[in-house]
Parts: C-alpha cells; structure tokens; sequence
C-alpha cells in the first residue's frame, strides 16, 4: 500500500548529566495507508521517543522522517506547515492530564475544529460540528457543557480521540492510550479507535507495552529493545513464529487464554539478569545478558536485521 510514514535511520541523543542517552538508534520502518502499526516495548525502549519525533515534540539527532509523498517532517511541531499539524494528531496516556480542567469539553474540541477549518465558523456551523465531533466517539451531546472532571476515565480518553479526530487527520500516533484505564474500559476504547481507524480511512502508530492489544488491533508490529528495532512482521505471522528470543520471552510471559493458544505458545524461555538502562547500552547485541542462547559472537558485533522470511525481519546473529 502507498506509504504514510517513513523512517529511515533513525537516532536519538538525549544529552544527561549521566552522559549520552541513545534512546533509539537505527530505526527503520513504513506504515503504510489505512494501517495500525504496532510498536511494543518495556518502558525505556524508546518506543514514545519515536512517536514524539513523529509527532513533532523534537527533531531526531540524525535520520529522517517523511510523510506521504515525501514531505520532510524531521522537524519540531512549531516549523511545521498548518497542513502538517492537521494531518498528524496525537492521543497519549494520561487523558485527565491532556484536558485542561478549566475549560469545558465545547471549548476543549473548538480549538482544533477552528484552527483546522478551511473557513470561517459561524455559531450554527460550530455546534453542529461539535455535535458530530462528540457523537462520534458515542458521547452524549450534553457533554459539551460540563467539565473534564465532571467525566469518567474512559470518557475523558474519549475525547480526547475526538478532539483528535476534529482535525480530520489522516494519521493519529497513539501512546498507551488504554493504559491509564480500567481494564473494562480499556476493550471499549481499543474497539472504538479500531472502528474509528476502518471508517475514517486513517492510519494509526499504536504505542503499547501489551502485546494482547496489539494482537487485536495491528496489522503489523515491530518489537523494541533498549532502542532498537529487534523484531517486525505482520501480526499474524509474528504470534505464529515469533523469531527472536527477547521477543520469544515476551510471549511466553502473556497469560494462556485457552488450551489451543497454549498449544501455539512458544516453550518458555527463562531471562538472566535485570533489564539493562539505556545509559549503559550492553555491546553487541543489547539483549546479551538476559539472551539464553547467547554465543561468543553476541557480546562483540551488534547483529544486522535481517529479513529471514519474507515481510518478516529480526536482529539475532543465531537467525
Ligand atoms: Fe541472543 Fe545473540 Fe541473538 Fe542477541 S544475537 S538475541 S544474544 S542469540
Ligand atoms: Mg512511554
């Protein structure tokens, strides 16, 4: 499919008083149109580091990001074109800390449905729109004139999906938007943005350290570790032949769901060690001191992603 977003070597330096932070290095990837792409990682992976590059938080130290055609977004929010803030939108974590408490939800989703507008609102016009904002992702209408606190978790992420969404995006980065939520909302939300994904023909980056949620929701995934890229395939082919060991562990650390999964789960692998910090990055292959399978090699030459069947690419000097 034609591509959304493209990224090609991608590296991130974050100066610290500890030294240089490589919070992610040699990434590369495409989402392509209409996609959910997955990225999964443990907190430190760098896996929110690339969605904020892609959003416009802050320019990557080198590489480069580009969208659609080819258009250069490697560059922060504020030089980015009008048409560019409006295309791309974020939904992340925390909705009660995205939503200004002192405004009320009309004023909170007028903002991007103003700005984003090819012309002037009137009155009539706005609140129509606002209606259709809000009915969108199954909020009452009524709920334009009470404050964020005034609603539920699950309701909040709501809307902030619509205030997202009210900028008619054609791609939405999405940073654990469920993580901060009950697991009984969390279903609802996660069958919303698949729902919302299929009808408004948009593309997602789906930001999660859950690979239960990502099995559901993406049509491709890639799998992070200390910052890089270890594992990427379709979603199907990846929970059918995981290649990786990290990513063998991951899965095998998931809850059996029914005696046919447990069958399909990969024999469990057991990690030595504590995950490492990004700030003293282990040689050669990252994922060395926790690896079960661990050769002379592993310690000294980072290993080369490869592409070991076909859409289906891992990092491992044993593949
Ligand atoms: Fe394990 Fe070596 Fe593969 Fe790294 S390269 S995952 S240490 S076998
Ligand atoms: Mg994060």
């Amino acid at each position: 499919g034609e591509s959304m977003i493209t990224v090609k070597d991608l590296r991130k330096v974050f100066k610290t008083k500890f030294g240089d932070l490589v919070a992610v290095d040699n990434i590369n990837f495409e989402i392509r149109r209409g996609e959910i792409f997955g990225l999964v990682g443990e907190s430190g992976s760098g896996k929110s580091t690339i969605g904020s590059m892609i959003v416009g938080t802050y320019p990557p130290t080198s590489g480069s990001i580009t969208f659609q055609d080819g258009r250069d977004i490697s560059k922060s929010y504020k030089f980015r074109s009008q048409e560019l803030k409006r295309e791309i939108q974020l939904v992340f974590q925390d909705p009660g800390g995205s939503l200004n408490p002192r405004k009320t939800i009309r004023q909170i989703l007028s903002v991007p449905l103003q700005l984003f507008s090819d012309k002037h609102l009137s009155k009539s016009e706005l609140d129509e729109r606002l209606e259709k904002a809000l009915l969108k992702v199954d909020l009452p209408t009524e709920y334009l004139d009470k404050y964020p606190r005034a609603i539920g978790g699950g309701e909040k992420q709501l809307v902030c999906i619509a205030r997202a969404l009210a900028a008619d995006p054609s791609f939405i980065v999405l940073d654990e938007p469920t993580s901060a939520l009950d697991v009984s909302i969390q279903a609802k939300i996660t069958n919303k943005l698949i729902e919302l994904q299929k009808e408004n023909g948009i593309s997602y980056l789906f930001i999660t350290h859950n690979l239960c949620l990502v099995r559901n929701m993406c049509h491709r995934l890639a799998i992070m570790y200390l910052g890089n890229i270890c594992e990427f395939a379709e979603t199907a082919e990846f929970f059918e032949r995981p290649l990786h060991p990290y990513t063998q562990m991951l899965l095998a650390s998931i809850p059996v769901v029914s005696d046919e999964e447990e069958k399909l789960k990969p024999q469990k692998i057991h990690s030595v060690g504590e995950i490492p910090s990004p700030l003293n990055k282990p040689s050669g292959c990252s994922f060395h001191p926790r690896c079960p399978y661990k050769m002379d090699i592993c310690a000294e030459k980072v290993p080369e992603m490869r592409e070991i069947t076909p859409g289906h690419f891992a990092c491992c000097h044993m593949l």
